[in-house]
């Protein structure tokens, strides 16, 4: 018989947290479910070397909790959860896929997974040979596949609120914009935004990446380091976590911040380095749910124009999250929390 070892562990908050082990398929993952009440968990699986089992628990502990919140605020019917496979992703069997499937099964459907660092669609596929709970499948059909469209449909929404906040008007005429990052996401944004009358400048570490962009849409293109210091209106971190510090706020020479990079506060702490700056600050986490939308429309039968309608609605949500933080006198970033518990948990 096959030796596995299945662990339920307990935290405050969590509906669920479970340590799989089999080692015939060398598969250690973890699968946590922070909170269902707006619907099933769903969330994606990410696979990193991770120097201890308990660093791959704090992760997946914190990215389930940060996607209940995600979900909430995009005001779609999905809960929070994620999962860790703990292993050297260059090193991927579809032994180790076909157990991480039977781990799936374990939860009927409560946690739908989905891709994240590291995870391809075609890992993905390969668990959906034995496991109905996955979604967001490159060119399946019932899918768009790559989700970047509607996330720049969302970031642009987000960008007209904040606009609007600072000026007045959502208007996008005339505003500047510098882009870290024009990959997927960034390059789709810095379109529209130029489609809008705005003006980008851009930078990547990825050479073609900055060459697109400067040809088909006319971007100033600027050094890796020199981006922070562009003076414009929105500075839009659409690369990698973390760029927002405190070395690179001081030099941030910008009105607002809004991209779709993920965890883009270094610390809490630059949340209100940025406050005391007069940066007004987009959370990423509200304005960046269009990758989690696009999959939740996939989950209810797809259809393009409604997932980019529902990422609309994050122009909204960021005008309530501007507004109540203005008669809280307090930073956006601190009220988006709030705002994202009381449609998981009602109003108290
Ligand atoms: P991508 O890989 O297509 O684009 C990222 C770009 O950033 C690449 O061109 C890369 O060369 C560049 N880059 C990396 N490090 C850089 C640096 N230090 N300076 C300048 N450029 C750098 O990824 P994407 O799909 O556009 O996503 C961008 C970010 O948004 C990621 O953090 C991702 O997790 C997040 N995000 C994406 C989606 C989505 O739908 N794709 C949804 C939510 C969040």
């Amino acid at each position: 018989m096959k030796k596995m070892l299945h662990e339920e562990l307990a935290f405050p908050g969590y509906e669920r947290v479970v340590y799989y082990d089999d080692p015939s398929a060398g598969l250690k993952a973890f699968v946590s479910i922070h909170n269902t009440n707006l619907g099933p968990s769903c969330g994606g699986i990410r696979m990193l070397p991770y120097a201890s089992k308990e660093e791959a628990l704090k992760d997946v502990l914190l990215l389930s909790k940060g996607m209940s919140y995600k979900s909430a605020l995009a005001g779609i019917g999905f809960g929070g959860g994620k999962s860790v496979i703990i292993g050297d992703p260059t090193k991927k069997t579809p032994q180790l896929f076909a157990a991480f499937a039977e781990f799936l099964e374990m939860f009927e459907g409560k946690y739908i997974a989905a891709k994240d660092m590291n995870i391809s669609s075609d890992d993905l596929m390969m668990i959906k040979q034995s496991s109905r709970y996955v979604l967001g499948i490159d060119g399946e059909a019932g899918s768009l596949g790559d989700p970047s469209p509607v996330t720049a449909r969302g970031i642009l929404r987000g960008l007209e609120a904040t606009v609007e906040q600072i000026y007045g008007s959502k208007s996008l005429k005339g505003l500047k914009v510098a882009f870290q990052g024009v990959g997927h996401v960034g390059y789709a944004t810095a379109e529209m935004v130029v489609k809008a009358g705005g003006e980008v400048w851009v930078t990547d570490i990825d050479q073609k990446a900055q060459d697109r962009a400067a040809k088909e849409l006319g971007a100033h293109v600027v050094s890796n380091d020199a981006i922070y210091d562009v003076a414009c209106d929105i500075f839009a971190p659409c690369a990698r976590g973390g760029s927002l510090n405190e070395k690179t706020i001081p030099r941030l020479n910008c009105r607002a911040v809004v991209g779709c990079a993920n965890n883009q506060l270094a610390t809490e702490q630059d949340g209100m380095r940025l406050l005391e700056r007069g940066i007004l600050y987009a959370p990423d986490y509200a304005v960046n749910s269009g990758g989690i939308i696009n999959i939740f429309v996939e989950y209810e039968g797809y259809d393009q124009q409604k997932a980019f309608s529902m990422a609309d609605g994050i122009y909204e949500t960021m005008t309530e999250i501007y507004s109540r933080a203005k008669s809280a006198n307090k930073a956006p970033f601190l009220v988006t929390d709030k705002l994202a518990e009381e449609r998981l948990y009602g109003r108290n």
